[in-house]
């Protein structure tokens, strides 16, 4: 058995727009078994002192992508799948360290299913790391975003997108993404702005083509995340019964009417659209993306300002793979600079995003939970930029991170 006693100073629980004050939480085996003003102290427990921290559920981002690097896509892509996978464990224990505690990988580019393998590793307690989620790859129309062949010289054919045409080629594609080991499924129904030879305001399916995805994709119980752009294909998404619409760059208020009568989440990247548009300003923006962005970057922002005014469901996703990871944690910034309020974006990181994917026992802070729990100085609720000074992570019970100095041990 394994247990311990959380002193803490304050607690988010993952809903309330109010911090409880001094709270313990008693954990035993990996779960949250007690939680309250003062807890009992299971048989041998270890107490952790916490008296100085708000303490908060353990963080979601629930859109990464551990095996792309965005600052090399075409060259990257034809690293072994191996090395796709243990360069991504590296880069998700330290994300874990950073408070993220549940990741969804939304795609690689490999013919393997590099993340189906990390996730099974970290699952089988093969190697610590967070908890992974993950779609195997990117279903994509040909030329479409998942498509990669634009990053290569003409005619190389390199079996690391995952491309289909016709209803026939994307139900084979969706089975395999189901027979190989896929929790979801991802498709980009729009072009990208990284993406050579594709634009974003475009839909890249035809109607029966993003039906045969999500259709597949029901039949397998697997939910659809979609990575979206114009405010078309938004709405031909919502449709179709996607569960996500990921960034919904150019969505309009129609289509986020539509998304919150359907209960479709929406993860808006937004600390991402920062990052562009600073290489934009600083001209080490790719080629490819620069038209774009000059075209774009007003009607995403406005977008943005649309989407933190609705009350729509929001969860928190970053797209870090395709900007460093160290940044992820900005994201939380970036939405209450959009207009969401701190609550509204703890919420994202914690209770919306486990609703999303489906996860009662994650992003809440309450008995029978998975004891993912991260420690603060500050107040995130008065301060959202406190969530980066996060320095105690405990994932599953066990603690990955310790604040400076501290004395674990004490009894
Ligand atoms: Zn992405």
């Amino acid at each position: 058995m394994n247990a311990s006693v959380l002193v803490c100073g304050a607690a988010f629980d993952g809903f309330s727009g109010e911090l409880a004050g001094r709270t313990e939480i008693a954990v035993r085996d990996g779960v949250i078994v007690e939680i309250g003003p003062s807890v009992g102290r299971p048989d041998g427990a270890r107490v952790i002192d916490l008296s100085e921290r708000t303490v908060c559920p353990g963080f979601i981002d629930t859109h990464v992508h551990l095996t792309m690097d965005g600052s090399d896509i075409g060259r990257q892509t034809l690293d072994s799948s191996a090395t796709k996978a243990l360069k991504g464990l590296a880069i998700a224990r330290e994300y874990l360290g950073y408070g993220f505690t549940t990741l969804r990988d939304l795609g690689s580019m490999d013919p393997e299913f590099p993340t189906v393998d990390l996730r099974n590793a970290l699952d089988a307690g093969l190697a610590e790391g967070p908890r992974l989620i993950v779609a195997g790859h990117v279903i994509s129309s040909t030329a479409g975003h998942g498509d990669m062949s634009g990053f290569y010289p003409p005619r190389w054919d390199l079996p690391v997108s995952a491309v289909a045409d016709g209803t026939a080629q994307i139900r084979a594609l969706v089975r395999r993404e189901h027979a190989y080991g896929g929790d979801w499924i991802k498709t980009a129904n729009a072009g990208g702005y990284f993406s050579v030879g594709d634009d974003p305001a475009r839909t890249t399916w035809l109607d029966d083509e993003m039906d045969a995805v999500c259709s597949t994709a029901r039949l397998l119980g697997m939910p659809v995340a979609v990575h979206t752009g114009g405010a078309d294909a938004c709405k031909q998404a919502i449709r179709a019964g996607a569960r996500s619409l990921e960034h919904a760059y150019l969505i309009d208020e129609e289509g986020i009417e539509m998304a919150r009568r359907d209960g479709v989440y929406v993860v808006p990247t937004m600390q991402m659209t920062k990052e562009d548009l600073a290489a934009l300003h600083d001209g080490t923006l790719p080629e490819q993306a620069v038209w774009k962005f000059r075209r774009d970057s007003e009607h995403i922002l406005n977008s943005q300002r649309l989407l933190a005014g609705s009350d729509i469901k929001i969860a928190f996703g970053t797209d870090c793979g395709m900007f460093p990871f160290s940044h992820g944690i900005r994201e939380f910034s970036a939405m209450v600079d959009a207009g969401l309020t701190p609550l509204r974006a703890l919420q994202a990181a914690t209770s919306t995003a486990a609703e999303m994917l489906g996860r009662d026992d994650l992003g809440r802070l309450e008995p029978g939970a998975r004891a993912d729990i991260v420690a603060m100085p500050g107040n995130p609720l008065e301060d959202i930029t406190v969530t980066s000074a996060v320095d105690f992570v405990m994932a599953d019970g066990v603690v990955h991170r310790w604040p400076e100095g501290s004395d674990a041990s004490a009894a």
